[in-house]
């Protein structure tokens, strides 16, 4: 088997991607490739990406294909991912898809996606109280992971703040494009027997450690 690995988390917003691909980056050494965290990025620097992200992404519709292959392509090229990555957010349909096969020939990586499966009244109870730290990107929830101090980041101090695109109208958008273009992706690689399942239900640490058995083989994981 390839050394060099893609895996390739789906699932709708809120189910969980993001803070489990962040808990296995650690684990693993694997690097997260989060695309809504680097359209984040992008737009907190103000960059020409960044800004062309902003509407798209509180309107919570896709940032065009073009630009973000680009962009994952560029992430993927850098020497962190030289043994492979954990795609958060990407691909989310399948144009995104076919350009992320071609990628993960040309790197002769082995793909394998993820299903974080969550029904969707969970999901919206987790986005409502979702907060991200703006410096190191870390999740957490007012209700079920609050931080030790109200409002700063338990890792690195910074500010928590509530995601622009983290307000119902926009979430109920996001939820339809979820269905829209990503829910194909889930026959997709299910034809290309690249996928498994991962129920999502429940605190982060039973779903983390779902994620390891089922990566089991797969992933190499540090020791704890
Ligand atoms: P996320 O952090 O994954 O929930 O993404 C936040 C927003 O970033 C999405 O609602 C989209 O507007 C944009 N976005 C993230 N990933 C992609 C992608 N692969 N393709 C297009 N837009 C994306």
């Amino acid at each position: 088997m390839s050394s060099v690995l893609y895996l390739i988390f789906l699932g709708a917003p809120g189910a969980g991607k993001g803070t489990q691909v962040e808990r296995l980056a650690a684990a693993s050494g694997l690097p997260h490739v989060s695309t809504g965290n680097l359209f984040r990025e992008n737009l907190q620097q103000r960059t020409e990406l960044g800004l062309l992200a902003e509407s798209i992404m509180n309107a919570g519709d896709l940032v065009p294909d073009t630009v973000t292959i680009d962009m994952v392509r560029d992430r993927l090229a850098r020497p962190d991912c030289a043994g492979g990555a954990l795609l958060d957010g990407f691909p989310r349909n399948l144009i995104q898809a076919d350009a992320m096969a071609e990628m993960a020939g040309a790197a002769a990586a082995t793909l394998q996606a993820v299903f974080l499966n969550l029904d969707d009244t969970e999901c919206m109870n987790r986005i409502t109280g979702r907060r991200q730290c703006r410096d190191c990107g870390l999740i957490c929830h007012v209700r079920f992971a609050p931080p030790q101090v109200d409002g700063v980041c338990d890792q690195c101090g910074g500010e928590l703040y509530r995601r622009d695109d983290d307000n119902p109208a926009t979430v109920e958008r996001r939820i339809l494009a979820y269905y829209r273009e990503t829910a194909p992706l889930l026959g997709y690689y299910h034809a290309l027997r690249k996928f498994l399942t991962v129920e999502a239900d429940g605190a982060p640490d039973q779903v983390a450690v779902r994620l390891r058995e089922a990566l089991a083989g797969l992933v190499e994981f540090a020791p704890e």
